[in-house]
């Protein structure tokens, strides 16, 4: 390289400062949780049960939770469901689950948590979708109602809007507002102006009714990954109300995971976001918690937080003759993510250890050197020895069936004596 093509600055790297927001605390007894202003980004999801099946709803809560999910939704949808509210957080206390619950209102939810007192007290936070609060004249005390109720009971709201549902009334207006236009705007663009006016209207009118600043969390979610970063990017410019951010219906599999991780990625690049959700469709009797790692997973991968020591390994190739390397990079996350509930405890600092499991000599001795952790398997032609790296230095040679559980041991006393106490093996 010559000297002209040098930079003459050193190449920046990491995302845009955090876009100013209010701090929002969403809490349950002596568990606070911070949305927005310096807190670092939240991760939360919903579950997907009967919320009128209290014990099988604080079930999955309680499987959320222990996936990390820092913040749990619950629809509630019926007077059953509302009913069942205060025996779901019963239930979770008496687990020693203490994280927050959000109660997702569309419709009636104005009845709900009027008739309910003790479904309003128990919950954390409402999320009023503003297109499904009633329509003429009964929107406004409808919505009032709701406000007000978040008001006596000091909690927290998110207006959260969805391009689904959206108030059709509002959108009439801005559609006649635009036919008025010298130059009309594109579908599209009336699409997105509806969607943030939707937001900001709502979070403006929930402070005249009284609902403090600082209890108002807003959302605009849509299906498209160019359409959420587009309204986003816009909705962040025009308020510093706390921002939720998801791909609302994201789909199934690879799809919703890599359309989820599109479009928030640049987002929190960018500094937009104090919250995500992972709207995964999950596969048929697939695990609910996948939403949780994902949301993690991406914040991780970006250097935004740390969950669970990350496992680098590489994808394998012609060099590889056998599965050892692949199962033993998944044997060692999921031992890893497993251990993490009493881990994060004990050895505060672990969920930033990197492990390396790597397939060849190629890159396997220089990639274990970088990682915590690091081991260099056989590739085809080479010595069937898996030479073990600990922080830069070569410290074992491991051989034979006993590899994985022989490394898993040099991971543990890392920890133990890296991080604190000895570890417990769940
Ligand atoms: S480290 Fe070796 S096995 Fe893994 S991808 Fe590279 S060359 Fe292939």
């Amino acid at each position: 390289m010559n000297a002209t093509n040098m930079c003459a600055e050193p190449i920046p790297s990491g995302p845009l400062a955090r876009r100013a927001s209010r701090g929002v605390i969403v809490q349950h007894g002596a568990r606070k949780v911070q949305v927005g202003g310096d807190a670092p980004v939240v991760v939360q999801s919903m579950t997907n049960t009967d919320t009128a099946d209290a014990i099988g709803t604080a079930i999955q809560v309680k499987e959320l939770a222990r996936a990390g999910s820092e913040i749990v939704r619950i629809t509630v949808n019926t007077p059953e469901a509302a009913a069942a509210v205060p025996a779901i957080r019963e239930q979770l206390d008496r687990m020693g689950v203490d994280v927050p619950l959000v109660g997702d209102f569309h419709y009636n939810g104005h009845l709900l948590l009027r008739d309910f007192p003790e479904c309003a007290q128990a919950l954390s936070k409402y999320r009023i979708n503003p297109g499904n609060v009633g329509k003429g004249a009964k929107r406004d005390s409808q919505f009032a109602q709701m406000i007000e109720t978040a008001i006596r009971y000091d909690k927290p709201v998110r207006i959260g809007v969805n391009w689904g549902s959206l108030d059709q009334a509002l959108l009439a207006r801005i559609m006649d507002e635009n036919a008025a236009r010298a130059q009309p705007w594109s579908a599209q663009a009336v699409m997105y102006e509806a969607l943030i006016t939707s937001a900001i209207e709502n979070a403006q009118r929930a402070e005249e009714i009284g609902l403090a600043r600082e209890k108002i969390v807003l959302s605009c979610k849509v299906s498209g990954v160019q359409d959420l970063i587009a309204v986003y990017r816009e909705l962040g410019k025009r308020c510093d109300y706390a921002l939720h951010l998801g791909l609302t219906e994201a789909g199934m599999g690879s799809k919703g995971i890599v359309a989820s991780t599109a479009a928030l990625s640049v987002l929190l690049q960018e500094g937009i976001g104090d919250t995500i959700r992972i709207s995964l469709t999950p596969e048929p009797g697939g695990d609910r918690t996948k939403e949780v790692v994902v949301g993690q997973e991406i914040l991780q991968t970006m250097g935004l937080r740390k969950f669970t020591p990350m496992v680098i390994a590489c994808p394998g190739c012609g060099r590889t003759t056998s599965t050892v390397f692949q199962e033993l990079a998944d044997n060692i996350q999921t031992f890893l993510r497993e251990q993490m509930p009493t881990w994060k405890k004990e050895f505060p600092g672990v969920e930033a250890m990197n492990v390396a499991v790597m397939g060849c000599i190629v890159n396997g001795p220089g990639e274990s050197k970088h990682a915590n952790i690091g081991i260099s398997l056989p590739g085809t032609g080479e010595s069937p020895a898996a030479p073990v790296f600990v922080d830069g230095e070569k410290v074992a040679t491991l051989r034979g069936e006993r590899i994985v559980d022989e490394f898993k041991t040099i991971v543990l006393d890392y920890v133990k004596k890296n991080y604190g106490k000895q570890p417990e093996i769940i």
